[in-house]
């Protein structure tokens, strides 16, 4: 990969990441309210839209998570690497998905598993 390609997905990684940390961010001030809420009507009508935003916020963590760790790739110079089987990762996948850990056979494999949950309280 040349400097100027990985230059190009740090800038793709960078803005993703930002744009994930502010719906985080604002998903957080529809979810506090909410919750202090004494008003017992209000919370029913809200709990749905409240399981909502927190899946919503559950996985974009885990999205500015593994943006996060390609970021880390790029500056060690392992990005485009699949950290299971150590083979490139192919271009096309990286384009669809710049922040991929795994080549798309490793990937599949890791989907097969349990997935771990990921406790982020
Ligand atoms: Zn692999």
């Amino acid at each position: 990969m040349t400097i100027a390609e990985l230059d190009r997905y740090i800038e793709v990684l960078e803005e993703k990441a930002a744009e994930l940390k502010q719906m985080i961010a604002s998903g957080k001030e529809v979810i506090i309210p909410i919750q202090n809420s004494s008003d017992l009507a209000d919370q029913t009508q809200f709990t749905g839209m409240q399981e909502l935003e927190m899946r919503t916020l559950d996985s974009s963590t885990t999205k500015l998570h593994q943006i996060e760790a390609a970021l880390q790739r790029l500056r060690d110079g392992t990005f485009g690497v699949c950290i299971d089987c150590e083979e490139n990762i192919s271009p096309k996948r990286l384009k669809a998905v710049p922040w991929a850990p795994r080549c798309v056979d490793c990937q599949g494999a890791a989907d097969k598993q349990p997935t771990l949950s990921i406790a982020t309280a």
